[in-house]
């Protein structure tokens, strides 16, 4: 069973109190990745639930790691979903809120084209902000998207409420 499969991953999440600022408890996820086994139950949980989606797009900059190794595990491509500024060439781009101020996600061009079925990956889901900016982009070039994963779901920050109706959310771990 999957909650059986994760406890030795829950282990691996360190808690950082007051980063990136005070009171925000960090939950890095660095050591779970740096685990062979804890990222291999990582990648197959995730795996499983691309279901029907024909590639994989992650979410930078910890969604770029989650989200390949969740790709070749379910035998599809993936796609970076990036901060801006960095693609020489956007097909979309979308601005968003942050806790503190906002920011910009953007999608490079001619990968992913209307018609295309996409399940999205990042490394925590917390208020749901960046997992709907990455959702968005992708319809905006016409794409379906299939769900949206994560490693880890902060439930008091409402990120699955504010996305529900939009796409399915799926976590391995909940805090
Ligand atoms: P949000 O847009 O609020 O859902 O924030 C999600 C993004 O911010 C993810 O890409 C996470 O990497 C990062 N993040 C937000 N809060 C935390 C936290 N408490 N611990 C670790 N990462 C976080």
């Amino acid at each position: 069973e999957t909650a059986e499969r994760m406890a030795p991953v829950a282990a691996l999440v360190r808690d950082v109190p007051d980063f990136p600022e005070p009171g925000v408890l960090f939950r890095d996820i660095t050591p779970v990745l740096a685990d062979a086994e804890a990222f291999t139950v990582v990648a197959t949980e995730l795996a499983a639930l691309v279901g029907v989606a024909d590639i994989v797009a992650g979410v930078e900059a910890r969604g770029f790691l989650i989200g390949s190794a969740v790709a070749v595990v379910a035998g599809v491509g993936v796609v970076p979903v990036r901060k801006a500024g960095k693609l020489p060439r956007v097909a979309a781009s979308r601005r968003y809120a942050l806790e503190y101020g906002e920011a910009t996600l953007e999608l490079p061009e001619g990968v992913v084209t209307s018609g295309n079925r996409v399940f999205v990956v990042d490394d925590v889901l917390a208020t749901g902000g960046t997992a709907g900016a990455a959702c968005a982009l992708l319809r905006d070039v016409g794409a379906e998207v299939t769900g949206f994963g994560a490693l880890v779901e902060l439930r008091a920050l409402g990120g699955r409420d504010r996305l529900v109706g939009d796409v399915a959310v799926h976590s391995l771990l909940t805090y």
